[in-house]
């Protein structure tokens, strides 16, 4: 597979050259030449086998590594996963896809455990010998995640780093203390788009990368920007929707809407992906927080970076700069061009126009509604939802008083996780976070996980936001 930038300046010829540079020399992202179509017949849908479907959907992309690498990898990576690795709770019209039975409760897992294996094969496609360093900004879930799939691999180093407030208990201990000799996590004192926006400096730095080389290390992200990200998550809208159909909930063919709750903007695309592979996704709906920034670009055409920035009980979505936006709308209107200049406008003045139809529908949900709609589903059905589950599903009820479809919702994080905003919700009010996780744990038949995570505080390294890179070459070029 080629992959060309979103901005036209550059291209790849290989997946794995892809996998290995995260971002185009020109700043843009890649985009894959050509998106095929797939299905899946009766005889597939009955045995409905998770890494089945993950490979055939992978392989269609990714047509270029391995054949049988990949599917050895993919088989490895879901074998972290329980064996109902992808349940689907139904309340009302919303049908609830729960990613997040990974290691780190968080539906990043899905990409996370694979995308080490994907880089693996790349290296080794590629004949590098060098080790790899992994920069990832995170706002919580990604650095887990990532030091989770990464923790242990051979020849690597990964360095997170993560905004000192905004962050939840289990998140910064499942990145503080991992345990893994090849991780790192570092506070920022900032929020992720400073964060963020740093590390992207780093990865256009052709100097500091010349010297990584020099070191013997070659640089990649192990955020959505990277392909490897994006392309593992277009699997588990199809493998939802066929468990659908193989529950008798939906026919083969009928078409739903999908919600996801947003931050960069990366698992709504990999929605989209999979629409375009050929799943009958009908609506796209955009659920954000209080940075509703995602919510006035579609309703208005205007993206505009000049806003208060919020810390929600929703922090995985506290990003005003959605970095994968740039694929969708590059898909969208297909003119790099225009990509080219309205990105030069977002950097240099924070905002830009969107001159073409975005075919989504957008919502947000404020921090009490929030919790008002955890309570509200918990009463219903005793069903628990995390903070980012919710602000989805306030957005498919939205949508839903205008339209009517089954709708599925990407339950993107356990509840464990936002515990004390859980105990909250639901009238608990607990003061000790501890108590709080215990308690959400039982409620969501989860208890297995406390055993898994060391959940106290540990020692933090904290940072300010200049230092970055005077961080990183201390720790790797010394
Ligand atoms: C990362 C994350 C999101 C946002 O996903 P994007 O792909 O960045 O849009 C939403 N919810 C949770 C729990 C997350 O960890």
């Amino acid at each position: 597979m080629k992959y060309y930038s979103t901005r036209g300046k550059s291209f790849v010829n290989s997946t794995a050259e892809a996998l290995l540079k995260g971002l185009a020399d020109d700043g843009g992202l890649f985009i894959p030449e050509k998106i095929e179509k797939i299905n899946f017949n009766e005889e597939e849908i009955e045995r409905l086998d998770y890494t089945e479907f993950a490979y055939k959907v992978i392989s269609t992309i990714f047509d270029d590594l391995d054949k049988e690498k990949l599917k050895t990898e993919i088989e490895a990576a879901y074998d972290t996963f329980p064996k109902d690795l992808l349940p689907i709770k139904n309340v009302d019209n919303l049908y609830f896809m729960e990613l997040f039975h990974g290691r780190t409760r968080a539906f990043k897992d899905f990409a996370l455990s694979l995308l080490p294996r994907l880089i693996k094969i790349a290296k080794e496609e590629n004949k590098v010998k060098d080790k790899t360093l992994i920069l990832t900004a995170t706002s919580g879930d990604t650095g887990s995640a990532a030091i989770s799939g990464f923790a242990g691999v051979k020849d690597s180093e990964i360095i997170v780093f993560y905004p000192t407030d905004g962050i939840s208990l289990i998140q910064r201990a499942q990145m503080v203390n991992s345990g893994a000799e090849n991780a790192t996590a570092v506070a920022i004192e900032g929020n992720f788009d400073d964060a963020q926006s740093a590390l992207k400096k780093i990865f256009n730095d052709s100097d500091f990368k010349e010297k990584l080389k020099t070191a013997k290390y070659m640089l990649t992200s192990a955020n959505s920007i990277n392909v490897g990200r994006l392309v593992p998550q277009i699997a588990y809208y199809f493998y939802s929707y066929y468990k659908l159909v193989k529950n008798k909930e939906i026919e083969n063919g009928d078409s739903v809407a999908v919600t996801v709750p947003t931050g960069n903007f990366g698992n709504i695309l990999a929605a989209y992906f999979a629409k375009e592979m050929g799943l009958p996704i009908e609506d796209f709906i955009c659920a954000s927080n209080k940075n509703n920034i995602l919510e006035d670009f579609i309703n208005t055409n205007i993206y505009d970076t000049h806003r208060e920035f919020y810390k929600t009980n929703s922090p995985s979505m506290d990003i005003l700069v959605s970095s994968n936006l740039e694929r969708y709308l590059s898909l969208k209107s297909n003119n790099a061009s225009e990509i080219e200049s309205i990105m030069n406008d977002l950097k240099d003045t924070g905002k830009f126009e969107y001159k073409h139809d975005l075919n989504m529908h957008g919502y947000s949900c404020g921090e009490e509604e929030t919790l008002e709609i955890i309570d509200k589903i918990y009463k219903k059905s005793g069903y628990v939802i995390d903070t980012h589950t919710a602000v989805a599903v306030k957005a498919a009820e939205e949508y839903l008083k205008e339209n009517n479809k089954k709708v599925l919702i990407a339950a993107t994080a356990s509840p464990i996780k936002f515990a004390m905003e859980i105990s909250k919700a639901i009238g608990l009010d607990l003061k000790d976070e501890k108590d709080a996780i215990e308690k959400v744990a039982k409620l969501s038949n989860d208890i297995e996980f406390l055993k898994q995570v060391d959940i106290k505080d540990g020692d933090e390294i904290v940072i300010e936001k200049e230092n970055i890179k005077k961080f990183i070459e201390e720790r790797i070029l010394c």
